[in-house]
């Protein structure tokens, strides 16, 4: 643990979401002088019970940003609020210090490694597929993150000997200063987001300052197949470890079925894998490099993860089997890309459900496995005009209101050997609190029927 600089120091925490409140209870904690800020008046209660629970004086404010933020000596800013909000633009302005609640909590911990990885999609899974991968080797491991840890919220019980598995958000790379992973990677890069940044090569060179502050001994990890690879490789400063599809493709690669990787002679057949499509191949190629250091000659160990995994809630979950019908749960497929990745995972006649809050980016990339695999779609919430306009010249699209409609709507024009797919494409905020809940509201109607 380093020395507390944060003793009386003026922090504003910009956000009260989930990571806010955590970087809040931390700073605190540390004898920092805290300043919460905002948008949201319905957060109130839960501020006045935060700050009722810490027994501090803490200052807050809601409805708003206020320049009282720019009163501090750092901000602290949570990952939904964006680099385009006008106070953090007077902040950058006035060169006042804005970390992530990433940046913050990582200033405070001196583990033996830790292991970053971020990606367009892909993260979660890769992200828990390392922490499993570092447990089984035996060590004391975190997961944290854009995956919903919180970093401050481990940083008290992470020592020397830990591993910190990090899933990194671009949201969070924009404000990285001194954070530091041994092992990085960058998934893939594709169009989300793109509100966010000026354009799709601004967005990879943001997801590439996970990189940053590495040295010529750390690894940092890239796709081959991916269009934006340069931009990516040309950002490693340590050693370039890529995987890819095709023999001799990467220092990892996936051919005929099997898994290869190269420098330590380890071959490993994809028929073990229990999570579906390539994409996932992907991951677990991903994994294995950003784990190289642990793994060595022990690749038993290794085997046996990778064989046991079954992936995590919310993609490309088996709900549940009726009379021929399976039901999957791709809830957290909220852009069209990944929605594009779970059609690949299977063979054909998919009716899939699909809406909700939309993204920028057009919906048909979907087209060609939509001819050749989708019997119909439902569509929902906020998305479905949108949907309806640019896809039903390929498909038959059934508009409805609500999740249970589209489930059983589906449920009744599906015969056996159907898949109903709930893979959204959008994100959930439109009739949802976060896509955790529209997948288990669609588990709960599903295991209803
Ligand atoms: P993230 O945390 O980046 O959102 P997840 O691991 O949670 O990624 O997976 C979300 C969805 O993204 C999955 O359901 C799948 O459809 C898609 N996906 C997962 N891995 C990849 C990958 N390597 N490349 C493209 N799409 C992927």
């Amino acid at each position: 643990m380093k020395n507390n600089i944060f003793k009386n120091k003026k922090v504003s925490v910009l956000g009260l979401g989930k990571s806010g409140i955590s970087a809040v209870k931390f700073l605190a904690s540390l004898g920092a002088k805290v300043f919460i800020s905002e948008k949201n008046t319905t957060s109130l209660d839960t501020i006045k019970k935060l700050c009722l629970d810490l027994k501090q004086d803490i200052k807050y404010e809601t409805g708003g940003h206020s320049k009282k933020v720019l009163d501090s000596d750092l901000i602290v800013l949570s990952p939904g609020i964006s680099n385009k909000e006008p106070i953090v633009i007077e902040a950058l302005e006035n060169n006042k210090e804005i970390w992530s609640e990433l940046e913050l909590g990582f200033s405070f911990i001196k583990p033996k490694k830790i292991i970053a990885i971020t990606g367009t999609n892909g993260k979660s899974t890769t992200t828990t597929l390392v922490y499993e991968i570092c447990k089984a080797y035996g060590y004391k491991t975190f997961l944290c993150g854009n995956i919903g840890i919180p970093v401050t919220s481990i940083a008290n019980e992470v020592d020397k000997n830990s591993i910190v598995v990090v899933e990194v958000s671009s949201y969070q790379l924009e404000f990285i200063k001194n954070f530091h992973a041994n092992s990085s990677a960058v998934l893939n890069v594709t169009p989300d987001h793109l509100y966010r940044y000026n354009n799709i090569e601004h967005y990879a060179l943001v997801k590439s300052n996970i990189f940053k502050n590495q040295n010529k001994d750390d690894i940092g990890v890239y796709n081959e197949n991916d269009q934006y690879k340069d931009i990516i490789k040309n950002a490693i400063h340590g050693r370039k470890l890529s995987f890819g599809f095709g023999q001799d493709s990467g220092d990892i690669f996936c051919y005929d079925k099997k898994i290869y990787l190269k420098n330590i002679n380890w071959i490993f057949d994809t028929k073990n894998i229990k999570i579906p499509g390539d994409h996932n191949v992907e991951n677990i190629m991903a994994s294995v490099l950003l784990c190289m250091d642990l793994i060595k000659d022990n690749t038993k160990i290794l085997d046996n993860v990778i064989s046991s995994f079954r992936g995590i809630e919310h993609r490309i979950e088996q709900v549940r089997e009726i009379n021929g019908i399976t039901f999957y749960n791709d809830s957290k497929s909220t852009n069209v890309d990944s929605t594009l990745v779970a059609l690949k995972s299977f063979k054909g006649r998919i009716i899939l459900l699909m809406g909700g809050r939309e993204k920028e980016a057009p919906y048909s990339p979907l087209i060609p496995e939509i001819k050749s695999k989708v019997k119909n779609i439902i569509a929902f919430g906020e998305g479905k005009i949108r949907i309806k306009n640019e896809l039903e010249n390929f498909v038959k699209i059934d508009l409805v209101e609500t999740m249970k409609d589209a489930v059983e709507k589906a449920f009744r024009m599906a015969s056996r050997g159907d898949i109903i797919l709930l893979s959204p494409a959008c994100a959930s905020f439109d009739q949802f609190n976060n896509f955790e809940e529209r997948g288990r509201i669609f588990k709960e109607i599903v295991n209803s029927l």
